[in-house]
């Protein structure tokens, strides 16, 4: 695989600069679920300015998983309206916007199990490796390393029997059409993680950590105009957001035909 460094790098600040501009097409009032099956849904809860939290919610078992719960009073509120208990936290990396909620939502919860790839993560118990697998309940979970935007990010991919369809929560590592900021790797590295994710089915229902989709896709625009996929889903995206609905989930798709020069060389990038 031929790879442009230097594209990579401007790439990842490009995308940096449309982050202010993307506060102003967010509107953190909805919230909705997915209904993954009659037993599980998927809770997409807005936080702070742009930033995504999950509860991962089994109705048999009657309990949740919450992904980077930064803001816990939603996602208990959440858990109390469907008499739910909270099992346990994933958390993608030690960002405060995605780890800062952990102290408090295990104040909540005592003997919660909070678990992640770094020991800078706030309240972490459980800190997890490259490929373990975490069972809660029915449902098994893959941990991937991820290393780049932080050094222990950690990618959750979801495949299981109970589970119709695969699922990552990727937080900072792949958003819909992009990737996450450099902070603590190289473009090797992020090469290295994003190639782990594009060995995952294409699809993969992708949950990432930011409602940075629209931008990214201007950006790719603005390099290849005339691509009809990432147009589309531009105007797809474009038209949920008027409706105040997420960008996500999306599916992974691998597509060199559509993707912009320098993520396309390396890319998974999220369309479908
Ligand atoms: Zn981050």
């Amino acid at each position: 695989m031929v790879l442009n460094f230097l594209t990579l790098f401007k790439y990842s600040w490009k995308t940096s600069s449309y982050f202010v501009s993307s506060r102003r097409l967010y509107s953190s009032q909805f919230s909705k679920y997915d209904s993954i099956s009659d037993r599980y849904k998927i809770h997409i809860l807005p936080a702070l300015s742009d930033n995504y939290m999950y509860l991962l919610t089994d109705k048999f078992l009657k309990f949740g998983i919450a992904v980077d719960p930064v803001e816990p009073e939603k996602i208990m509120k959440t858990l109390a309206m469907e008499e739910l208990e909270l099992r346990a936290v994933i958390t993608t990396h030690h960002h405060y916007d995605h780890a800062g909620g952990n102290k408090l939502i295990s104040e909540m919860k005592k003997n919660l199990t909070i678990y992640g790839g770094d020991e800078r993560i706030e309240a972490l118990t459980n800190k997890i490796s490259h490929n373990e697998i975490l069972k809660i309940g029915d449902i098994v979970i893959r941990c991937l390393h991820t290393p780049c935007h932080t050094s222990g990010h950690v990618c959750y991919f979801i495949d299981c029997e109970t589970i119709p369809e695969p699922i990552c929560f990727t937080g900072d590592t792949l958003f819909i059409g992009g990737c996450g900021r450099f902070f603590e790797g190289s473009a090797n590295d992020m090469l290295q993680s994003l190639d782990i994710l594009s060995a995952l089915p294409l699809s993969t229902k992708i949950y990432c950590g930011h409602e940075y989709s629209l931008n990214n896709l201007k950006y790719a625009l603005s390099i290849e105009p005339d691509n009809e996929e990432a147009l589309n889903k531009f105007k797809e995206i474009q038209e949920k957001l008027k409706k105040s609905e997420p960008s996500v989930p999306s599916k992974l798709a691998i597509s060199h035909a559509t993707l912009l020069p320098g993520v396309k060389m390396l890319s998974p990038v999220t369309f479908g």
